[in-house]
């Protein structure tokens, strides 16, 4: 019989860069576990992780490549690129055409794509989503260190006493990393501040949560600067020996006092005093930054003041001291450290530096070399509405979702004369615009390396075959290269690139440059097979080490010193106005990853929230009219969305908060960055996507309606639907503003049914009620719930009806849309990795569960990655025990058909509602 096959691997989702132990079993099926021995995760997935094995799927997978929406062979698709590509550089130059990558794509596909437009077509029109998560903090890295260097290690999340948030919901966005810090808290105590305007899960969790003004970091660490001098902290030794620009920059500070941060933060001066004593007394201290920091249109300036606080103190580099910039995507670094950003050159070089230009040259032996910055991702794609750019090749990214002002793309690429796109999903909002579609290998299939937020490379192995045609990214760039005739481009495996990515890092080095794995330059096809995850730098002859940076000193500026950027809150263009009087802030969710083209698979990671949302102030919704669930509309000057409202307290009052996740693929108008402003942080190019004005409105519909149906619905009539898959089918939510003529006609072009089923009907038509179900057999096909407002019902029932076989009664149960007493309804998913509901917490702690640990204890919730822990302690807060009384908010009685169970599970979304208000 044969065995089980186990193969180490890496996390596709965050910047964590967790160690999976993928195990393949003979009959095909595939299960992930963390793997113990990785030193990001030891053993640990979060909810995203550990549903990794249901995303394996191929429905919906690019499997050949097309030709303006036909099949095509390899052959013909890579040449009409090779050759299109070649005549529009002939004939409009190098500039005329440009390649758009991902921070999804290995080091090596990254390696290639960068030589390739750099080195041979001579053009760095070549830049990566990366741009929008973490450029600003490479350009402050780089204008303080004179490299991009992340100084810090994760195990400085275990040394350190104070660890400050800034811009990051790390319990949600690097849920791993933040058990590791709660544990560490646990041994030792920890002590976490949270800067965010949201009150987000992390903020749950912190000792302090400065709930700060969109965008007004830099006065704060402005004021922190000052204070910090004045506290006598400044490490004068240090600061001597290898720090430039002090002075400047604590002039720069010097009119931030307490009360002027305090009204540029809206933030009390009790808070900010108490913040900056604490960082002043606290030597081992990190500042961990993410997206709220970089994010900005003064992202670069944000990221310098924080790390013009550690500078002047001296805590950086050591154990538990540092600032620490935590990258998103798996693969960011990677795309860093071989120069995949416009403006980088391969090995940490700079491009504007013509030594290392001619350097990277001479290793090439390339025929060309760019001899200046290329364009950033806005201006990219405004040079392709502009005409500028004729030719895109996009790989692995979703650039009309997730670019701002996002319906601009829309319009460049469907102006543009040649789009080609790489994918290994064939129906994304991007894919509808190429001319051609060259099949990826997605993961599970790809073979190379990554490098996570700590600088260290792990290993991404296949696993699965290649499906139908599908090959790799470095594949194809190497192909299309050869037949532009360039030579340079005959590798036989990822090993090889890898081999040259290191000799690069190593060429006329001799420790001039930070990034260097020399030791890798000759690693055979079985070592790199066996490679284990690793820290760089890895100099040629050195013993494998795990390395902070600057403890020393040594920074890579000519003289050796670090600078202080002297820093000062920027004019912005932003600004409220009557018209728009609330500021937009996007992000992401738990459960989701990024255009949800893999988390969209996996029914359990839409069971947290099930379709788009806004959440917002209580006081703001009031003020508009705006209902607890009803449907709202968002609206800036760039766009529009219309989502379901979820009222929070946790959310600033003045600001909306929209999820960054759904596309037209999933709902008919939520595309979050449609709406957000395309102002660019002038340094680092990196939108600003959190703080756009905006407006809210109610979203008037006369029906609401909620359906599954066991066919994907291919087209949906109405203003406002949301998808999202369940184990046998999918679940749809509804409304529009003119009801139907026929709702069973509606309902049967719904579920995609012809003649043969058999229905069964309920309809009120003074009270706007319809309910049918449609059989074929005993399979239910499909289930249409509609009333005025928004449908309540078990929807847990109706979606596992799917599953089921129904006849006689059973039949009637679907269309009263509710179970008998096997059937019990556990509500809105709150922990995904074991499947818990809110109503089993709830009931959890009426029977006496008085802790998270207990809840644990009693159900598993919580007990695995641990990101839901904030939301069991919210339902603690609101639940006393065996009080009988349940936080259910909601208002929506379905008065027939309720049976009297309440809280009624209207939408995940909508149940979190009910938890939070
Ligand atoms: Fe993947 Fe979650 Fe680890 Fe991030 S924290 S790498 S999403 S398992």
């Amino acid at each position: 019989m044969q065995e089980p096959v186990i193969t180490r691997t890496t996390c596709p989702y965050c910047g964590v860069g967790c160690g999976v132990l993928a195990t393949r079993a003979p009959d095909g099926t595939v299960s992930v576990a963390g793997d113990p021995e990785h030193p990001a995760n030891f053993g640990r997935l979060c909810s995203k992780g550990s549903a990794l094995a249901e995303t394996l799927g191929l429905d919906d997978r690019l499997l050949h490549p097309e030709i303006k929406g036909k099949r095509a062979g390899w052959d013909e698709a890579l040449d009409l690129v090779a050759e299109t590509f070649a005549t529009t550089i002939a004939k409009h130059g190098p500039d005329s055409v440009a390649l758009y990558v991902s921070g999804q794509i290995l080091t090596e596909d990254y390696y290639l794509a960068n030589k390739l437009m750099k080195g041979y077509v001579g053009s760095a029109n070549i830049d990566t989503n990366s741009r929008l998560c973490m450029a600003s903090a490479v350009a402050a890295h780089r204008r303080a260190f004179g490299t991009d260097t992340v100084p810090a290690t994760y195990a400085d999340l275990e040394e350190a006493d104070l660890i400050v948030f800034v811009g990051s919901n790390f319990a949600w966005c690097h849920p791993v990393l933040f058990q590791r810090v709660l544990a560490a808290r646990e041994k030792k105590g920890t002590r976490l501040i949270v800067v965010d305007p949201r009150r987000t899960a992390t903020a749950e969790s912190a000792d302090l949560h400065l709930s700060l003004e969109p965008d007004s970091d830099v006065p704060l660490f402005l004021g922190l600067l000052k204070s910090l001098e004045a506290a006598g902290c400044r490490d004068a030794a240090y600061t001597s020996a290898h720090v430039n620009g002090a002075e400047d920059a604590l002039s720069a500070a010097a009119p931030f006092s307490i009360a002027r941060v305090a009204e540029a933060t809206g933030l009390s001066q009790a808070d900010l005093a108490a913040f900056y004593a604490e960082f002043a007394a606290t030597e081992k201290v990190v500042t961990i930054f993410s997206m709220g920091v970089n994010q900005s249109d003064s992202g670069t300036d944000k990221a310098n003041a924080i790390i013009n606080c550690h500078l002047l103190t001296g805590r950086i580099g050591k154990p538990g001291a540092s600032p620490f910039s935590i990258t998103g995507q798996p693969n960011a670094m990677g795309g860093r450290e071989v120069g995949g950003l416009a403006n980088m050159l391969a090995a940490h070089m700079n491009l504007e530096d013509a030594a290392a230009r001619a350097r990277v040259q001479r290793f090439w032996a390339s025929p060309a070399m760019a001899d200046k910055p290329g364009l950033k991702a806005v201006e990219m794609f405004e040079a392709v509405r502009a005409g500028r750019i004729k030719a895109i090749w996009i790989m692995s990214t979703n650039p009309v979702d997730s670019l701002p002002q996002a319906d601009r793309v829309r319009e460049a690429l469907e102006l543009c004369p040649f789009v080609v796109v790489s994918d290994a999903i064939r129906h994304t909002d991007t894919t509808a615009y190429a001319h051609v579609l060259l099949p990826a290998t997605a993961w599970g299939e790809k073979d190379g390396t990554v490098t996570n937020s700590e600088r260290r490379i792990s290993r991404q192995r296949a696993f699965l075959p290649q499906p139908g045609e599908a090959k790799p990214d470095w594949w194809q760039i190497a192909e299309v290269a050869k037949r532009m005739g360039f030579s340079g481009f005959d590798y036989p495996s990822p090993a090889a690139i890898f081999r040259e990515h290191a000799a690069l890092s190593a060429f006329e080095n001799s420790g001039a440059r930070d990034f260097d794995i020399g030791a890798y330059e000759t690693i055979s096809e079985v070592e790199f097979e066996a490679l284990v995850p690793v820290m760089w730098p890895q100099p040629a002859g050195a013993e494998a080490q795990e390395t902070r940076f600057f403890a020393q000193g040594r920074y890579y500026h000519g003289d050796g010193k670090a600078r202080m950027v002297p820093v000062v809150p920027r004019p912005t263009s932003k600004a409220r106005s009557e018209r728009y009087p609330l500021w937009l802030n996007t992000g992401r969710i738990r459960d989701q990853w990024h255009t949800m083209t893999r988390t969209g698979k996996a029914p359990r990671l839409l069971g947290h929230y099930g379709e788009p949302f806004c959440e917002l102030h209580p006081e703001d919704a009031a003020a508009q009219g705006i209902e607890a669930a009803g449907l709202m509309r968002v609206e800036s000057a760039h766009g529009a969305a219309i989502v379901r409202a979820l009222l929070s307290e946790k959310a600033r009052k003045g600001s909306v908060f929209l999820p960054l996740h759904w596309t037209d693929q999933f709902a008919a108008k939520a595309r979050a960055d449609a709406l957000v402003n395309a102002a660019v942080d002038p340094i680092s190019g990196e939108p600003g996507y959190k703080r756009t004005p905006c407006a809210i409105a109610p979203a008037a519909m006369a029906w609401h309606g909620f359906a599954v149906s066991a066919r994907k619905p291919q087209a949906v009539a109405s203003e406002y639907w949301a998808l999202s898959p369940a184990a046998e089918g999918w679940r749809v939510e509804l409304a529009g503003s003119t009801a139907p003529e026929d709702w069973q006609t509606y309902a049967a072009t719904l579920f995609g049914l012809g003649g043969d089923a058999e229905w069964l009907a309920y309809q009120d038509r003074e009270a706007g009620l319809v309910r049918l179900a449609a059989f074929e057999g005993e399979k239910l096909m499909g289930a249409l719930f509609v009333s005025p407002q928004p449908v309540a019902l078990a929807r847990g029932f109706v979606t596992e009806a799917l599953a089921e076989r129904h006849s006689g009664m059973a039949r009637y149960r679907v269309l009263a849309g509710q179970g008998g007493a096997g059937s019990p309804d556990h509500g809105a998913i709150i922990c995904a990795c074991f499947q818990v509901g809110v109503k089993q917490i709830i009931a959890a702690i009426e029977a006496g569960a008085a802790s998270v640990e207990a809840i644990g204890a009693a159900l598993k919730a919580g007990t695995n990655c641990g990101s839901c822990k904030s939301d069991i302690r919210t339902l603690l807060a609101k639940t006393p025990p065996s009080s009988g009384e349940r936080p259910d908010r909601c208002t929506h009685a379905d008065n027939d058909h309720d049976g009297g169970q309440r809280p009624f599970d209207l939408t995940p979304g909508l149940a979190r509602e009910a938890v939070e208000a």
